[in-house]
Parts: C-alpha cells; structure tokens; sequence
C-alpha cells in the first residue's frame, strides 16, 4: 500500500518568518521526506537568490504561457508581481509520500484547499506589527518603498488567518519551529497513514 504526502499551505504576512520557519524545520529534518515546491515568479530575484532554488524567475510573456498551457496549480498576483505553484512542483513528489510545502499567499492557499481538500493550512503571525515592520527591516532585502506596501498588505493577509487549520505564533524562534514540527509528526501518526505504513504488522498483531 502506498502512502501519498500531505500537501501543506503555509502563509503569514511578509517578514512574519515563513520562509526562516520553514529553512529550518528542512534542516532539522534532513533527507525524512520533506521539501519544499520551488514558485515561479516574475518579480525580480534578490540578492543572493538562486533561480531554480528560491524561485523559478521568468517573465511575465513565460508566466502568461504557463497560465494558458494549463501548467499551474494555482497562481496569484501578490504586490503587483505574479507568483505561481506549477503541478510539476508537487505531483510526482506527493505520489512518492514526500510532503511538500507549499510558502505561498491566502489567494493561493484557497485555490489549493479547493483543489486539494486533504491538504493542510498553517498561518504564521508575528507577536506585533512592531516585530513585523523590525523584521522587514532587519531582512535587509527590501527597498523602503517595497517595506511600505507589505507593511500596507499585512493587515489584509493577516485577516485570513481562521481560514487555516494551525496557526503558529512566531516570537521565540526555537519555540515556533518545534510547533511547526509538531504539526508535521502529528499529522504523520494519522490513523490512515499508520495503517498504511504498518499493514503487515498490524495485521499480524490482530491476525
Ligand atoms: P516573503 O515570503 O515575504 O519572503 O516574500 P516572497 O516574495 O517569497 O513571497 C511573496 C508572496 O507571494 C507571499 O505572500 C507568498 O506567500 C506568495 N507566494 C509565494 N509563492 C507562491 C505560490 O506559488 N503561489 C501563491 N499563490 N502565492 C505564493
Ligand atoms: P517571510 O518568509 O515570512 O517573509 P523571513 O523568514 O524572511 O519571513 O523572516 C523575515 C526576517 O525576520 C528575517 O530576517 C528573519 O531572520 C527574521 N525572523 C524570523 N523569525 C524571527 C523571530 N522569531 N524573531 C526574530 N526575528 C525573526
Ligand atoms: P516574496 O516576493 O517576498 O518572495 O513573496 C511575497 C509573497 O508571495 C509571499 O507571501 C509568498 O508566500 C507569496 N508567494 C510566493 N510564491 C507564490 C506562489 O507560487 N503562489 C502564490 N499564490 N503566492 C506566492
């Protein structure tokens, strides 16, 4: 019997930590069926972003081709760029039992609960807008015009989070990263996916 992967939607404003959250939680959990789908996107790569490994960076003629070809899953435009998850992204990875998140925006997210109803929601906030603007900041990525509009968009990303089904407060770093792996073992010891995993046993125990 084969065990598919959960397919998890993460989301939080811009800066609340999603990205730090979900580097680390691979690193701690290293080579044990985790990864994370690599987006495309049209808005320009920052310094130190590899494409292919961060995001597939193409332009907006590529994406437009993609969109009427079928290829994504879902897509979005965030801050006046398009983002998107191709299906190549998840599906093989998924059929394989490799759970894959997805870091993408709450437009994104309820296309992929629509699509996928199996799949699971966790929204990340930081413990003040304070924090929130800090950490923009202190990322160092982001021009003060474009720290401007995601401080603006926060307040309307941060509204969606009863849309999800965990919700992760990120104040101490260590702490929320054993919440997120928390979720990800809890959901792995379903009730479905264990008797999947251990057929042979369990039938053995109850033969
Ligand atoms: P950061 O998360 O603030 O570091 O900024 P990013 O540029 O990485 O992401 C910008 C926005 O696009 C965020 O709201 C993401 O959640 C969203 N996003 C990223 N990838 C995807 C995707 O594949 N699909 C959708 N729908 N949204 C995405
Ligand atoms: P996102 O992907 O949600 O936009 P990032 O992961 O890029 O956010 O985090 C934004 C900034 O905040 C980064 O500089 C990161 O190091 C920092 N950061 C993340 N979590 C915390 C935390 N709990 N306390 C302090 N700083 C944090
Ligand atoms: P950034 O420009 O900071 O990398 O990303 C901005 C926002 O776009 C983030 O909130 C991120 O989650 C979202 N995002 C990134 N990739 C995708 C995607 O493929 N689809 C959707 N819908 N949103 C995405």
């Amino acid at each position: 019997m084969s065990v598919t992967g959960t397919l998890y939607i993460v989301s939080a404003p811009s800066g609340a930590g999603k990205s730090s959250l979900i580097k680390a939680l691979l690193e701690q959990t290293q080579g044990n069926a985790l990864q994370v789908s690599v987006s495309h996107t049209t808005r320009d790569p920052r310094p130190g972003e590899v494409n292919g490994q961060h995001y597939h960076f193409v332009g907006k003629a590529e994406f437009q081709q993609m969109i009427a070809q079928d290829d994504f899953f879902e897509w979005a435009e965030v801050f006046g760029n398009f983002y998107g998850t191709s299906k190549k992204a998840i599906e093989a990875s998924l059929a394989q039992g490799i759970d894959v998140f997805l870091d993408i925006d709450w437009q994104g997210a309820r296309q992929v609960k629509q699509l996928m109803p199996a799949s699971k929601g966790i929204f990340i906030l930081p413990p003040s807008r304070e924090a929130l603007e800090q950490r923009l900041q202190n990322r160092g990525q982001d021009s003060d015009d474009v720290i401007a509009k995601r401080m603006a968009e926060a307040q309307s990303e941060m509204s969606h989070y009863n849309e999800y089904d965990f919700l992760i407060i990120n104040d101490d770093f260590e702490q929320a990263v054993a919440e997120f792996g928390a979720i990800i073992q809890g959901q792995r010891l379903n009730t479905e996916r264990q008797s999947a995993l251990h057929h042979v046993s369990l039938a053995q125990l109850l033969a």
